[in-house]
């Protein structure tokens, strides 16, 4: 099949669901990276134009906060709303000139969090009278704690708000475990780590008349990386999801639901390459990109720790300056080059790395 050809910019409604489709057939996935701030957003951006593909660049709620200033007044997710809003106009500036085209999207939403993509909505209607089109591609809603009428009740609400302005949305079915952005399921019932795929034929039917949606199904996946425990993946639920949903609803289509991997740092290549064949659209990738970055920031402070003891004076000189040293840009270009080529490495494991024609 014929590399998909892709424009640079932030991909939203229509060109969004082809993507997926193509994803698919060819059997590849993108990263979904978290990002906190500019370092962590042109990293990205520099890994996709290398891997010369589109790249998922998502705010969780602390990311967004993050961005604001950790210490900004935060009542009614006012700098969280902020923080991801003023993000996301980064990526629709800077997708430009990388020339890559990028989903944006926003992590985990409980339902404590719910004003927070109220107002990111908001924002994105806001937007799209201006521009007609929406300023995040996608918003995930996790409310997989919740009982699943609860869950796919709220999350139905908020799908046909988003379809008017061609946004998809993403649900959570079934509990990813480990622990993130202050959310600890690490010691949630092992059964909940597994999604039923009767639970997916429920949402798949409440939702797909609404409008677009994509599927976190647990499959034994976590946050961050631990020691190998008693959970073991297995993708193949994954595979059961999509067969119940095309038999009791007599599809053609061999797939017809867009699957997403959370907790992907730490998974094993072969886990990963079978799930791919299970219709897995996106992996997100947080805590590999985050050792990523601090790795090569700790080598370098460990090889100038001399140089970055004061202001002046070192091996060479008790008058020497240490400016060049000091500079954080010094430092935290190495952590973005160091984030870079994992996320090049993650197109790889997820074989999407050259599979688009982006012009470049
Ligand atoms: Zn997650």
């Amino acid at each position: 099949m014929a590399k998909m050809k892709m424009k640079p910019g932030v991909v939203t409604g229509t060109a969004l669901q082809e993507m997926f489709e193509y994803l698919k057939e060819e059997r590849c996935a993108l990263p979904a990276v978290n990002v906190i701030g500019s370092n962590s957003i042109n990293a990205a951006l520099q890994a996709a134009r290398e891997a010369s593909s589109p790249i998922m660049i998502q705010f969780s709620n602390g990311g967004g906060v993050f961005n604001a200033g950790k210490y900004l007044d935060n009542t009614n997710q006012r700098a969280a709303i902020a923080g991801s809003a003023a993000g996301a106009m980064h990526v629709w500036k800077m997708a430009e000139l990388y020339e890559v085209p990028v989903i944006l999207h926003t992590d985990h939403c409980a339902r404590k969090l719910l004003p927070w993509i109220d107002g990111l909505i908001s924002e994105g209607e806001k937007y799209y009278k201006q521009h007609g089109v929406p300023l995040y591609s996608s918003h995930m809603l996790d409310l997989s704690e919740e009982e699943l009428e609860d869950n796919i009740k709220t999350s139905a609400e908020f799908l046909e708000r988003m379809a008017k302005i061609d946004m998809t949305l993403e649900i959570e079915l079934g509990v990813t475990g480990g622990e993130e952005d202050g959310v600890d399921n690490t010691a949630v019932d092992n059964a909940k780590l597994y999604t039923q795929p009767e639970d997916v034929l429920t949402a798949y039917d409440a939702l797909k008349p609404l409008g677009n949606f994509t599927v976190a199904a647990a499959f034994g996946n976590t946050h961050g990386v631990y020691k190998p425990g008693n959970v073991k993946l297995r993708p193949e639920i994954l595979k059961h999801s999509q067969e119940m949903v095309r038999k009791e609803r007599g599809l053609s289509a061999d797939k017809p639901l867009d699957l997403v991997f959370h907790g992907g740092s730490g998974s094993d290549l072969e886990k990963i390459h079978e799930a791919l064949e299970y219709g897995v659209v996106k992996m997100n990738i947080d805590t590999d990109t985050q050792w990523a970055f601090t790795k090569p920031v700790r080598e370098y402070m460990d090889k100038n720790h001399d140089y970055l003891m004061a202001q002046i004076g070192n091996p060479e000189g008790d008058d020497i300056p240490n400016k060049k040293k000091i500079d954080p840009r010094q430092w935290l270009v190495e952590g973005e080059k160091g984030s870079t080529a994992r996320l090049v490495q993650a197109f790889k494991d997820l074989r999407s790395f050259n599979q688009f024609d982006l012009g470049l």
